[in-house]
């Protein structure tokens, strides 16, 4: 049986993101036809703003306007995580604090790891390899007023209106690719004789038939969990945090700072996200180490407001994956695949990842659908593993024991396998690229040595040549002329995107 009818259920950045990638890869071929059914009583779940540098290559394939995408969903610049406060307070100072960039840590094909541990570590680590923290403590932007599309000196991805950006997206991909759009609830499946689905039931009493169908119905997992019952892998032990409470606020006029905050609390962290005309802050918690009247209450004193009367948007966290990310003739993606809490922005990087690979290797017929998806599930099942361990790491080092949720993730803590050999081996020498074995790493060498040394992992120091001190000093001095070269360059965050605006309503 030939696929050409495909269902991509649900209407959030997941179910947009799909249906870009699909429609890119099959739009052109003779007979495909895809249709979007979200809805028109279950709102997406409008969270999601923070994104990684993979985005950007996304959106330039899907063929939508940088400039466009910035005006209409708010965007800012990320180059960045600032994480404050996950390090002891009383042995590394108040508000102690690390950056995770996006500029790569290698110089010149070189690891600089080596040479920063025998510099003495007066300089944080990321400031050694790279001059990203310095534009972010600038408030710099990554791009110059005179870059092309996409690019820009320093590597960057987008803080974003997660409503506006899957309007976006659904908008391109109706008129890029014909992608069918359509409002309905959808109740229930009916199955054949092998369990595949074949038609969607939806309460208007309407029956709609495809040969494929992609479940993106966030936590609601219509398909893959109430009609296929496939189970999610539950990783509480691993990531303990539960809960979010959310809100936004003005921030017009006030300076932009190009990268994500992540403050940690007792039970923790909150996410501090500025938008050009609002900041998006959230925090994150454990509700097993903290009842959510505390959480308003610890919440309140990091925003300075009281929290109470606004009404924060309170968020539950379900953490883990399903145990099959393909079953039959579905492919869950999105929150309906999978979720790990959001410290690292990885939701829409895997749902990205996962969409464009189901695009690319997309089953003509219905006998290939056996191969494909056991490929499928096995990378993405690694995917997952990988970007649980990842979240995990940053726990996991702090030497905060300042409340049962730090003990918790630190000296109780459950590692995968993986990691605990990783961080073995890392304890003698320095994390190399070729620890990572997989293309579907999808935190490599370079994520891995800013949360290593960013939270101060003793690696026993290398072995000292003849010309490291020099060598050190080299590096000291290449990386302040390489900054000070950018730095009158680069315009102010904010200067870049109100000028980009003032563009965009010129063209109007
Ligand atoms: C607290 C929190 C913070 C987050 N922060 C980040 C972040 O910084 N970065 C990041 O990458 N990700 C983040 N995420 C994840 C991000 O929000 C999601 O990856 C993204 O929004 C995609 O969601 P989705 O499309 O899978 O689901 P949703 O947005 O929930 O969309 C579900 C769709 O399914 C439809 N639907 C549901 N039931 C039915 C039905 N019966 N019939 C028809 N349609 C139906 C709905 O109408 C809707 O259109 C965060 C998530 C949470 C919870």
């Amino acid at each position: 049986m030939q696929i050409k009818r495909i269902a991509i259920i649900g209407g959030g950045t997941a179910g947009w993101l799909a249906a870009n990638h699909l429609g890119l890869e099959l739009s052109a071929q003779f007979g495909y036809e895809i249709t979007l059914i979200e809805s028109p009583n279950v709102p997406i779940i409008g969270v999601g703003e923070g994104t990684v540098p993979h985005i950007r290559a996304t959106l330039a394939r899907f063929e939508i306007s940088e400039a466009e995408f910035i005006d209409c969903c708010d965007v800012t610049f990320k180059q960045g995580i600032k994480f404050v406060n996950w390090l002891d307070s009383k042995k590394h100072g108040d508000e102690n604090y690390y950056y995770h960039p996006f500029d790569p840590t290698y110089n010149d094909n070189e690891n600089w790891a080596p040479f920063w541990l025998n510099s003495g570590m007066q300089k944080s680590y990321a400031d050694f390899v790279g001059i990203q923290e310095k534009a972010c403590n600038d408030f710099l932007s990554p791009k110059l007023i005179s870059s092309l599309p996409y690019q820009g000196p320093l590597n960057y991805a987008y803080h974003l209106n997660a409503v506006k950006f899957a309007k976006l997206l659904a908008k391109n991909a109706q008129e890029r690719f014909g992608v069918i759009h359509k409002f309905a609830n959808i109740e229930c499946a009916t199955k054949g004789t092998e369990g595949e689905i074949l038609s969607l039931l939806t309460s208007e009493g309407e029956t709609l038939a495809f040969d494929f169908y992609i479940d993106c119905s966030g936590f609601h997992s219509i398909l893959i969990e109430k009609e296929l019952a496939v189970p999610l892998i539950d990783k509480s032990s691993q990531i303990i945090t539960n809960a979010a409470l959310a809100i936004q606020i003005p921030n017009e006029n006030e300076p932009i700072p190009p990268f994500t905050i992540a403050t940690a609390h007792k039970a923790g962290w909150i996410w501090d996200i500025a938008l050009l005309n609002r900041r998006g802050v959230g925090f994150v918690y454990s509700d097993k180490h903290m009842s959510e009247s505390e959480a308003i209450s610890s919440f309140s004193s990091y925003l300075g407001v009281e929290l109470e009367s606004m009404n924060p948007r309170r968020v539950p966290m379900r953490i883990g994956y399903r145990k099959k990310l393909w079953e039959k003739n579905c492919v869950a993606l999105g929150l309906a695949q999978g979720f790990v809490e959001p410290l690292e922005a990885t939701s829409i990087l895997v749902t990205d990842y996962a969409a464009e690979y189901l695009a690319k290797g997309f089953p003509k017929t219905a006998d290939q659908i056996e191969s494909f998806s056991r490929r499928f599930n096995t990378t993405f099942t690694y995917v997952w593993e990988r970007v649980i361990d990842f979240v995990q790491l940053h726990y996991f080092l702090s030497d905060r024991r300042d409340s049962q949720f730090w003990l918790d993730n630190t000296e109780g803590a459950q590692l995968s396998d993986e990691l605990k050999l990783r961080l073995e081996v890392w304890k003698n020498q320095v994390p190399e690229r070729q620890d990572f074995f997989s293309k579907f790493e999808v935190f490599d060498v370079d994520n891995y040595l800013y949360i290593l040394y960013g939270m101060k992992y003793p690696t026993r120091h290398p072995v000292r040549a003849n010309n490291t001190d020099v060598f050190i000093n080299q590096c000291v001095s290449h990386k302040n002329q390489q900054f000070n070269a950018l730095k009158d360059k680069l315009p102010n965050h904010r200067t870049y995107l109100e000028k980009l605006k003032q563009h965009m309503s010129r063209l109007v």
